[in-house]
């Protein structure tokens, strides 16, 4: 997920990881977005490595949050940006390994959501205003995060990436329509650079 949009142009660009390792990020319509996903089983240096490169990945496109399923991995997992979830920009990002959310609260916000499958695009989403999600990190432990406001619309995005749920399906079918449209003419015309 995107972070405040009009903050994207002055948000300073973070540079955690001297060795990056940037994976291309999968974007709409590609169909692996709706692929099932699986949980983690056991943190193995491979589960540390795709986290390691969802990280470097998520800075390079100046993003809030990303799930291993937009790199194309199927693991249950994503991470949300310290600094979105009330730490410091210089801390690593909170990794949420097998999420659950436990809790959201009753009272809603809607405000636009961007992604990094969607580049560009932001949608008007309601939202819960609270959300608790029940997690395991990096060293195998269990944690339980309770967040407000962009923290917790992030943690409610990432975890809907991990059941193939994507922006446009909170928009009608023209809106719908229209984001594809654009999002297939720019994978085409990314095709055509490439050639
Ligand atoms: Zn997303």
């Amino acid at each position: 997920m995107w972070g405040d949009p009009k903050a994207l142009s002055t948000r300073p660009f973070v540079t955690k990881v001297k060795r990056m390792a940037v994976r291309p990020i999968v974007k709409y319509p590609d169909p692996r977005l709706r692929q099932p996903t699986r949980p983690v089983t056991a943190i193995t240096d491979e589960i540390r490595k795709l986290v390691a490169d969802m990280a470097d990945t998520m800075y390079a496109a100046n993003g809030a949050g990303i799930a291993a399923i937009q790199v194309g991995a199927l693991e249950r997992i994503y991470i949300i940006d310290a600094a979105v979830a009330g730490g410091r920009e210089e801390d690593p990002p909170i990794v949420f390994i097998n999420p659950e959310i436990t809790w959201l609260s009753e009272e809603t916000i809607v405000s636009d959501e961007g992604c990094l499958s969607f580049p560009g695009i932001f949608v008007p989403i309601k939202r819960a205003l609270k959300a608790r999600v029940k997690a395991m990190n990096l060293a195998g432990e269990t944690f339980e995060l309770e967040a407000e406001g962009l923290c917790a619309r992030a943690m409610q995005h990432e975890g809907d990436h991990l059941t193939g749920r994507l922006l446009v399906d909170f928009v009608g079918p023209l809106k719908r329509q229209m984001i594809t449209r654009k999002m297939k003419r720019e994978a085409e015309e990314e095709a055509a650079e490439a050639r």
